[in-house]
């Protein structure tokens, strides 16, 4: 277990991974379901717009989206996020569908290169010893 320093309150806390301590994972669940109700509400809203309506901070909405908690229903999802590979707007998540569909196959692809080739059966060392017909 490590100390980490939780990224929303900033107080250290003791982590298992994440990076939100209890208490703000449980604010996080809350406000994920008042933005998400808004968001039902209110289809073509800002991030802007969403944290001031729902008194939400802007940060937990970005966490949210990033998480692909949250999908924003705009086209280009306000170019508030973009896709880490090919930097293209996304509205959800942290790749676009066409890289996410490149890390998929390129995920096979390790697995299948990765594969050791069948040991091969130790070559009896035959030399001197081998007699034919008895
Ligand atoms: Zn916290
Ligand atoms: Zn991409």
């Amino acid at each position: 277990m490590n100390i980490v320093q939780c990224t929303f309150c900033k107080k250290p806390f003791a982590s298992l991974g994440g990076r939100a301590c209890p208490a703000c994972l449980e604010q996080i669940d809350k406000d994920f379901i008042t933005v998400r109700d808004y968001i039902y509400e209110h289809k073509h809203s800002n991030i802007d717009i969403i944290a001031r309506e729902t008194e939400v901070s802007k940060q937990i909405i970005m966490h949210l989206l990033k998480e692909g908690r949250l999908i924003i229903d705009s086209p280009d999802g306000d170019g508030l996020l973009v896709c880490e590979m090919c930097k293209k707007p996304i509205n959800t998540g942290r790749l676009c569908k066409d890289c996410m569909g490149k890390v998929a196959s390129s995920m096979d692809k390790n697995v299948t290169d990765n594969k050791k080739p069948e040991p091969k059966p130790e070559e009896p060392n035959i030399k001197g010893s081998a007699k034919i017909g008895n």
